[in-house]
């Protein structure tokens, strides 16, 4: 089999499966316990917070733990009680949420290249807002240039919000440098477990909790603290950031040799956002006329597994928002795919997939 979905979600790290399953069995008390085995387990909760907030960048009471990035970005759109304003290409996890915000919110339409447009920002009339802006798109892999549109944000007094879950340990991450007021991550794209995710939130700034019980998390986040699933993110950050500067590389030149081949080998293809600043570990490619749900079930036999950019809960494949927004035509919006590699993909894997694909594609053509 030959894993090429790491967008969607990652395979646990060994060290990582050890950590999970020794920290459930000597960290397993209650760090809100009195007792002696509850008061380790919260100074191994307190001392993994101060460890992962240094290798953010970040201060250790800006980092709150919760159950995934769609927690966070919920608790982050939600907790200032403002309107928010946000990108049309966004995860829908950010959508649905503003879009449920009684405060309203604004939606902001993206260029061709994917980048939010700033005039429309501008032209917002709010006197308070929260800015959220995604830093990679899921989908595409495209980075968001966020020095323009936090400019203005702050220029309009709006609060800024930064989605970091795609951007995480495929580019140089640095929340203190970022300078923004909330930011979410989530364990499970950097081989970490599942059901974790962080909210950093500025020292000072004021917000809501999402919610509220026994007041863990300075009383911000209640729910007993998952430990085990803390410890083993923070040894998976850990190896992530490991060296991480050759990881990038090498996950770039096997993407650059995969769409070399894709589009020497294959007419009425795109790679979307090529020319953009994008991660080094997403392509996403479209084939024009073709079903993408189609191409995936095909590789999938032949033990090659990728995603079509959006697919919602059910498994079902929903037409791509992002590439709409950035305005590609129908044709190929319907027949786009997304490998997302990870530096464990060999360059082997990527050329025996290009062949594969090639074949697909022709013998798909072949039937249309
Ligand atoms: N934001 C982005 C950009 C994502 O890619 C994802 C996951 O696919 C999420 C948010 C949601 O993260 P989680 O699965 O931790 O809830």
């Amino acid at each position: 089999m030959v894993y090429f979905d790491n967008a969607a979600t990652t395979r646990l790290y060994d060290e990582v499966v050890e950590v999970l399953a020794k920290a459930s069995v000597d960290y397993f008390a209650n760090p809100s316990s009195v007792h002696s085995p509850g008061s380790r387990a919260k100074a191994r909760l307190e001392d993994a917070r101060d460890h992962i907030s240094h290798m953010l960048g970040a201060k250790k009471n800006e980092i709150y733990f919760t159950s995934g990035a769609t927690e966070s970005i919920n608790w982050a759109m939600k907790g200032l009680g403002l309107a928010v304003i946000l990108g049309q290409g966004d995860h829908k996890a950010s959508l649905m949420a503003a879009g449920q915000i009684g405060h309203g919110s604004h939606v902001l339409p993206l260029g061709e290249g994917g980048q939010v447009d700033l005039n429309a920002l501008e032209n917002i009339n709010e006197d308070k807002a929260l800015l959220s802006l995604t830093l990679a798109n899921n989908e595409t892999g495209i980075i968001q240039d966020l020095e323009k549109p936090i400019d203005l944000a702050r220029s309009k007094a709006y609060f800024v919000h930064v989605d970091s879950v795609q951007a995480l340990g495929k580019m140089d991450l640095n929340i203190g440098d970022l300078g923004v007021d909330l930011l979410s991550l989530s364990s499970h794209k950097i081989h970490g477990p599942k059901g974790l995710g962080i909210l950093y939130i500025r020292e000072g700034l004021e917000i809501c909790p999402l919610i509220n019980g026994g007041g863990q998390e300075s009383s911000l986040r209640s729910g007993t603290e998952n430990l085990p699933a803390i410890l083993a993110f923070e040894k998976a950050l850990e190896i992530t950031l490991e060296d991480l500067e050759s990881k990038i590389a090498y996950t770039r030149d096997l993407r650059d040799l995969m769409e070399e081949e894709i589009l020497r080998e294959l007419p009425h293809t795109r790679i979307n956002g090529k020319d953009q600043k994008r991660l080094p570990s997403i392509s996403n490619m479209s084939f024009k006329g073709l079903d993408s749900s189609q191409i995936l079930m095909l590789l999938d036999m032949k033990g090659y597994q990728l995603s079509a950019g959006s697919a919602c809960s059910s498994g079902a494949i929903e037409k791509s928002h992002v590439l709409k927004a950035m305005g590609l035509e129908d044709d190929y919006i319907k027949g786009s795919i997304r490998a997302s590699l990870d530096p464990s993909n060999t360059r082997e894997e990527v050329l025996a997939f290009v062949d594969c694909l090639r074949q697909t594609i022709r013998s798909l053509r072949a039937k249309a």
